[in-house]
C-alpha cells in the first residue's frame, strides 16, 4: 500500500468533513459520566498507606481477595495484589465510603471527565457542532464542572414541569453524590515490603476502584422523555452506559425493566426524527447476561451503528454464539484481522445493522449494509477524520478545538498497520472481495454488505490513550451523518 498516498487522503479527508460538520443541527449523547480520580504512586505514598493498617490483616485480607470493596483494608489489599502480579485489576466499589477515605488519605494528583458519554459530549463541543445535548440521570454539581465550558453544550434540565435546554453546570441535581473512578497507576521496580515479603513490582499497570453507587439507575427522567421533543432538532444520538444495567435491583426490579425503557427511548428518539441516525458505543461488559441483552435486544433492529474495539467484537461475537470465530479474533494470529472482518461482518447480519465500526491499533474497518446514501469515498473520509482524530488526542492527551485536530496530521500513519492490511489484502483478492486496485482504495465489496479499511496513524509517545476509542467512534459518526446532511441539502 502506498503510505504517502493514504497521507494525502488523511489531509484531503480532514478539509471535507471540516466543511460538512456546519451541516449537522445537532447531536445527543447519553448516559454515562463520571470523575476519573488519578494518582501516580510513589514509594512513599505506598508505605504511607500501609501504615495506616497492621500488616498482619492486610496479609489475611490479601488471602481472601475481596472481590469488591466494603472497606479500605479490601482496596490496601487488592492494590497489592495487583502490584505483586503487576496486573490491572477494575474493582467494584458500592458506597462513596472509599472515595472519601481516599480522599483524605491519599489524594488525587488530577482529576478529569470519564465515561463514554461524558467524554464523547466534550469531544463533540469541541469539534464545534452547533448544539451537543447531553444526557446524564445522575448529573451531579461537581460532575457537571466537568463537561467543557462551551454554548453548544447543553443538558435537558426540568423547571417547573418544563424542560430546558442549560450548561450542565446550570442543569445538574442538586444533592446527589458523585460517581468517582480512582485510577491507581504505579511503575515497573517499585519496591514492597509488607509483613515480612518484599517484592519489586514487575511492570507498569493500574488498579481501578470503579464506583457503583447502588442507587445509580439506566434511565431517563420521566419529565425528559416526555418533553423530548425540546432537545431537538438533533440529527444523531449516541448511546452508551447500557453496561451499568444490573441483572436484579434490590427493589425487586431486573434488567428487563432497563431494557424496555432505554429501547422505547431509542423509538421516541426515531419517531421525533424518522431520519436519525443512532449509535452504541460498546464496552467490555462483564456480565453475560447484560451483554448479550444489550446487543440483541437494544442494539439489534432499534440502532443503526455500532462502534468497538477488537476485544468486544471476540467478546460480542461469544454470546452471540459464533464461539469459534470469537477466538480466532482474540488470538490475533497471522489472519486475526482476517477474522476480525469476519466477526464485524457477522454483527452487522446479527445485529440488522447499518454500519459496524471496528477500531484496532493501526487500522480501522467499518463495514456497511449494502444502500447506504453515502459513498464509500464518503464513508472512507469518514474514518480517516477519526483516524486524524484519536493521533491529534494521542498527541496532546485533550483537543481544544478544529484546529487542533488538524495538528494530528502531522502524525505518520502506522507501519504496522499497513503491514496488517498487506496481509488481508491477500484474503480480499483470493475471495474476489475486490481488485487489488480497489483494496489500494480501501474498498471491498462483499455479497450482502461493502466495507471500508483503512490504516490509521498512531502516536508512537502518546500523551494519554484515554478515551481514544470513543474519540474515533464519536468523529467517524459526527462526520458521516454532517456528510449525509450536506448531500441532502446539496441535492
Ligand atoms: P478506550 O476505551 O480507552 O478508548 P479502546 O480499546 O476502546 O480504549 O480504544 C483504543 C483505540 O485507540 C485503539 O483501537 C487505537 O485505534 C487507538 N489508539 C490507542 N493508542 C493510540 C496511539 N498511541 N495513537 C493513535 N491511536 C491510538
Amino acid at each position: 500500500m502506498d503510505i504517502q498516498e493514504w497521507e494525502q487522503r488523511h489531509t484531503e479527508a480532514f478539509h471535507n468533513v471540516k466543511e460538512a460538520l456546519p451541516y449537522l443541527d445537532g447531536m445527543f449523547v447519553a448516559y454515562n459520566s463520571n470523575i476519573d480520580a488519578i494518582k501516580h504512586l510513589s514509594e512513599e505514598d505506598l508505605s504511607r498507606l500501609i501504615g495506616f493498617f497492621k500488616e498482619a490483616e492486610i496479609q489475611e485480607r490479601v488471602e481472601t481477595y475481596p472481590r469488591e470493596i466494603n472497606e479500605p483494608l479490601d482496596f490496601m489489599a487488592r492494590l497489592l495484589i495487583s502490584m505483586r502480579e503487576g496486573k490491572a485489576a477494575e474493582i467494584p466499589a458500592h458506597t462513596s465510603d472509599t472515595h472519601e477515605w481516599l480522599k483524605e488519605h491519599l489524594g488525587f494528583d488530577y482529576a478529569r471527565m470519564g465515561g463514554q458519554a461524558g467524554i464523547i459530549s466534550n469531544l463533540l463541543s469541541r469539534l464545534e457542532l452547533k448544539k451537543v445535548v447531553a444526557y446524564v440521570p445522575w448529573l451531579s454539581e461537581e460532575q457537571a464542572e466537568y463537561f467543557v465550558a462551551a454554548d453548544n453544550l447543553l443538558h435537558p434540565k426540568i423547571e417547573d414541569g418544563k424542560v430546558i435546554l442549560k450548561h450542565p453546570t446550570e442543569a445538574f441535581k442538586p444533592g446527589i453524590e458523585s460517581k468517582v473512578n480512582w485510577i491507581l497507576e504505579y511503575s515497573k521496580d517499585l519496591e514492597v515490603s509488607c509483613n515480612g515479603s518484599n517484592f519489586k513490582v514487575p511492570r507498569d499497570n493500574r488498579l481501578i476502584i470503579s464506583s457503583r453507587p447502588k442507587w445509580i439507575r439506566l434511565e431517563m427522567d420521566r419529565e425528559v422523555y416526555e418533553h423530548l421533543d425540546t432537545i431537538f432538532p438533533i440529527d444523531g444520538a449516541m448511546l452508551s452506559g447500557y453496561q451499568m444495567i444490573k441483572e436484579e435491583y434490590e427493589d425487586g426490579s431486573t434488567y428487563k425493566d432497563y431494557v424496555e425503557k432505554s429501547v422505547k427511548v431509542i423509538e421516541k428518539l426515531k419517531a421525533l426524527n424518522p431520519e436519525l441516525r443512532i449509535h452504541v458505543e460498546l464496552t467490555s461488559i462483564q456480565d453475560r447476561i447484560i451483554r448479550k441483552a444489550i446487543l440483541t435486544e437494544i442494539v439489534a433492529k432499534h440502532v443503526h451503528s455500532l462502534g468497538l474495539d477488537t476485544v468486544e467484537v471476540a467478546n460480542a461475537l461469544n454470546v452471540l454464539g459464533h464461539e469459534e470465530l470469537s477466538y480466532s479474533v482474540i488470538r490475533k494470529e497471522e489472519n486475526g484481522i482476517t477474522s476480525l472482518y469476519q466477526g464485524a461482518v457477522q454483527l452487522l447480519k446479527d445485529l440488522s445493522l447499518e454500519r459496524v465500526h471496528v477500531h484496532s491499533l493501526g487500522f480501522y474497518i467499518c463495514i456497511l449494509a449494502k444502500g447506504h446514501p453515502l459513498t464509500l469515498k464518503e464513508h472512507r473520509d469518514s474514518l480517516l477524520f477519526s483516524s486524524t482524530l484519536a493521533a491529534a488526542k494521542a498527541v496532546s492527551g485533550e483537543i481544544e478545538n478544529l484546529e487542533e485536530v488538524e495538528a494530528g496530521l502531522k502524525v505518520p500513519i502506522s507501519g504496522k498497520g499497513i503491514e496488517d492490511l498487506e496481509n488481508f489484502k491477500l484474503y480480499c483478492t483470493g475471495r474476489n472481495l475486490c481488485t487489488p486496485d480497489e483494496f489500494e482504495y480501501g474498498y471491498i465489496y462483499g455479497a450482502d454488505h461493502d466495507a471500508v479499511i483503512i490504516p490509521s496513524k498512531v502516536v508512537e509517545k502518546p500523551k494519554a490513550t484515554v478515551g481514544i476509542g470513543d474519540a474515533i467512534s464519536a468523529g467517524a459518526f459526527a462526520a458521516m451523518i454532517a456528510r449525509m446532511k450536506q448531500k441532502q441539502e446539496r441535492e
